[in-house]
């Protein structure tokens, strides 16, 4: 499937050599910058592929980290994902960092961490990238991504994550790291493709749970669901509620957009079960400013099927995704054949323009590095 491995591809890990660390001492946050070993990124593009994936695996690898700890034997933490755009006009600018700088302080908490505060990590992300970015280490800006309105666009993916200190009996952390690293990212779908998607009958979150933090653990059950949907032809899997199995939460990592025939867009509402994600809360601000009427509520499958006219998902490396149908229980409801519909386009096409400082940034959201 040329389509899959397309977005695999995308998300290949290259490490830029600057990398932001931060320990908590059980009273502060110590911070290091380091600077792993690299060339310059031509001579680095340029290398052969197998001395470039020994730079790049050496990169990836740390003395200092222990090997066996709470995270990588029971999934105790959780990270972030945030993008820096090459600006039209140069210069890079990062989407929202201080909303993912929040959301990591509010992650760690809900894991029973001590919380990195977000000022510290907001400075630390900005510092790691312009680091990189001096050391010419950056996403270029290419004019051509114009003729498709970006949506070829390529960025650089900023990943802030905590890992824990040495343990191997059941434990919270207690003395985490919390380190930030980059990679360059392409688009995320295909461009133009087709993204059908199939409900999953898995679940991703239930009440009382931890499907609003964004950690590592949340990941497993998505990740077989969306490998099973792809085995079966799809390219999505979306997730219903665990008790009624009725109303639309999520897709695999992103959150799900319905706009009904009346011309409402609607999201499920935030919960204990929903990862409230800038995307979404960017997307549900641009459409009110259109006059679009947007409500945050349960959304039923019988009424997506009966009454959606457009539907997409939203996430920092989906951006905006349409989905072209839906799937459920053997029964397709096809939204758009090809390509996406009016009001998806117009909210895309807005949320890209901004990024890439195409669009005039009337709340501030892009930072300078
Ligand atoms: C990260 C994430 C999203 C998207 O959040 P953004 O802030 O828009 O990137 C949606 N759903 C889940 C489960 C996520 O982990």
């Amino acid at each position: 499937m040329g389509e899959n491995k397309e977005r695999v591809m995308a998300f290949t890990l290259e490490m830029f050599p600057h990398i932001y660390m931060a320990k908590f001492n059980g009273e502060n946050w110590n911070e290091t910058l380091i600077e792993k070993e690299h060339y310059s990124y031509e001579e680095e593009k340029a290398m052969a592929p197998e001395a470039r994936e020994k730079l790049l695996l050496s990169r990836n690898n740390f003395d200092n980290l222990p090997l066996v700890n709470y995270t990588s034997q029971y999934g105790m933490g959780c990270f972030e994902g945030l993008k820096a755009f090459p600006q039209k006009n140069g210069g890079i600018k990062l989407f929202r960092p201080d909303e993912n700088a929040r959301r990591m302080n509010k992650s760690m908490a809900g894991l029973m961490m001590p919380a990195i505060d977000e000022e510290i990590l907001l400075q630390g992300i900005l510092k790691m990238v312009r680091l990189n970015a001096d050391s010419g280490f950056a996403v270029k800006y290419d004019p051509a991504w114009e003729k498709d309105d970006y949506l070829s666009g390529g960025a650089l993916y900023v990943r802030p994550f905590t890992y824990s200190e040495p343990g191997i009996g059941v434990n919270l952390s207690y003395f985490p790291w919390v380190i930030v690293v980059a990679t360059p990212v392409g688009s995320y779908f295909e461009v133009g493709g087709t993204n059908n998607a199939v409900t999953t009958n898995m679940i991703r979150a239930t009440k009382n749970g931890t499907g609003w933090i964004k950690c590592d653990a949340n990941y497993v059950v998505p990740t077989l669901a969306k490998k099973k949907a792809i085995g079966a032809g799809f390219m999505e899997a979306i997730f219903l509620d665990s008790e009624d199995h009725r109303y639309i939460e999520e897709g695999s990592s992103c959150n799900f957009f319905c706009l009904l025939k009346d011309g409402t867009l609607v999201t499920p509402e935030l919960g204990d079960t929903i990862l409230p994600g800038i995307t979404r809360k960017s997307i549900l601000q641009l459409a009110r400013d259109r006059g679009i009427k947007t409500e945050e509520r349960k959304l039923a499958l019988e009424e997506v099927f009966a009454e959606g006219r457009e539907c997409f998902v939203t996430g920092t490396a989906a951006g905006l995704t349409p989905i072209n149908s839906l799937t459920h229980e053997g029964k397709k409801k096809v939204f758009t054949e090809k390509g996406m519909g009016d009001v998806s386009e117009a909210l895309l096409m807005e949320l890209k323009g901004i990024q890439y400082g195409a669009v005039e940034d009337r709340y501030n959201w892009m930072w300078s590095i």
